[in-house]
């Protein structure tokens, strides 16, 4: 594990705005770092003398005004816990405008001068317009195990949920091996194959299907057959949540009609679950520190995220306007790999 560069941005340049309280929530699906990111907000806050709130259940508890004070105490012996502390929700009244006058008008009592979420980019959409409506300013930390936020090349959450599924492919390999068997294992990513492809590869799967490129059901089985023909008995198939052409228990039903035994593993929500690893630790010490100093300096309505190694501050238009795009090539290294 590399450390990263720190901004370029020289945030000591800009003069710093005298802000005193901050508030942090968590929102969205939960991920593996959502802890860490919760302490080094608290911590960085508590450090630099301003005031910090945590805020649970996300945004529904902000229109509950669910907000208690925090100190370096509160967020003590949590850096290794999975989960959040301030657990996360989904808020269907922040699709409104009322609902988001409601978080306004909270926050505005509080006197709050900078929200952090964590969270994803419908959390981000959410923040956007919480600031362009009500001058509210926020920051975003990246916190998704889908790895689909653009401007950001890494998400909290991200590697913790590629290492348990790679863990879970392991063992199934051992038991398809015994037996010579094909096996469909299913993994989290709606509308992105980010965890796919990296489990996909690291676990050696014959064959990665993604969100993002569907492939046609006879090339499927040609690798399979490929397979076969060199004398390999047992193969894995990685398959996102959200491919186009069916989920695992489809995918078996079509080779079951051509012939072949398929078993399915679909790993579910143990995926999200577990002890951050270091990667994400470190991700979310470091970013969640920096979203206080970007605060502190006067930036707002930004992500701090990665990019090319290097912590960046990157726009909500930007961040909810454009897509993350997966690399095509890493499809065509593993389909190699498996030759
Ligand atoms: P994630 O942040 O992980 O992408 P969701 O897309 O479920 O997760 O968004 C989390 C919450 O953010 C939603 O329940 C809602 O409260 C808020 N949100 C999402 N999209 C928007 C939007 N377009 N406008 C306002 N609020 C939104």
């Amino acid at each position: 594990m590399s450390m990263f560069r720190l901004p370029s941005q020289n945030l000591k340049s800009r003069s710093k705005k005298p802000i005193a309280r901050i508030a942090v929530l968590c929102s969205g699906g939960d991920a593996p770092g959502m802890n860490a990111a919760i302490r080094a907000v608290v911590r960085t806050a508590v450090a630099n003398n301003l005031e910090v709130f945590g805020i649970s259940r996300g945004y529904a508890g902000l229109l509950e005004g669910k907000l208690a004070p925090m100190n370096a105490s509160s967020v003590a012996n949590i850096i290794q816990r999975g989960g959040t502390v301030l657990k996360t929700s989904r808020c269907p009244e922040f699709f409104h405008r009322t609902g988001r006058a409601q978080a306004a008008k909270v926050l505005k009592a509080h006197k709050i001068d900078t929200l952090v979420v964590i969270g994803g980019d419908g959390s981000f959409a959410g923040a956007h317009l919480l600031s362009k409506e009500f001058g509210i300013n926020c920051i975003g930390l990246p916190g998704t195990i889908d790895n689909d936020i653009f401007g950001s090349d890494d998400t909290i959450g991200f590697d913790t949920s590629v290492n348990t599924a790679l863990e879970a492919i392991d063992r199934i390999r051992d038991t398809a091996s015994s037996h010579d068997r094909l096996f469909i294992v299913e993994v989290m990513g709606k509308h992105a194959g980010f965890i796919a492809l990296q489990v996909g590869i690291c676990g050696g799967a014959e064959t990665i299907l993604i969100p993002e490129y569907k492939v046609p059901f006879g090339s499927i089985c040609k690798s399979i057959d490929r397979g076969i023909k060199r004398g390999k008995l047992s193969s894995i198939i990685v398959v996102a949540e959200g491919y186009r052409g069916g989920n695992a228990t489809e995918i078996a039903k079509q080779f079951e009609k051509k012939g072949y035994s398929a078993k399915v593993a679909i790993l579910g929500h143990i995926q999200r679950g577990g002890a951050p690893s270091a990667h994400d630790r470190f991700l979310a010490s470091t970013l969640g520190a920096y979203s206080v100093h970007a605060a502190i300096h006067g930036l707002k309505n930004v992500i701090v995220g990665l990019e090319n190694n290097q912590i960046v501050f990157v726009p909500f238009t930007k961040v909810i306007s454009k897509k993350k795009t997966i690399t095509k090539q890493y499809l065509e290294i593993s389909a190699e790999l498996a030759v």
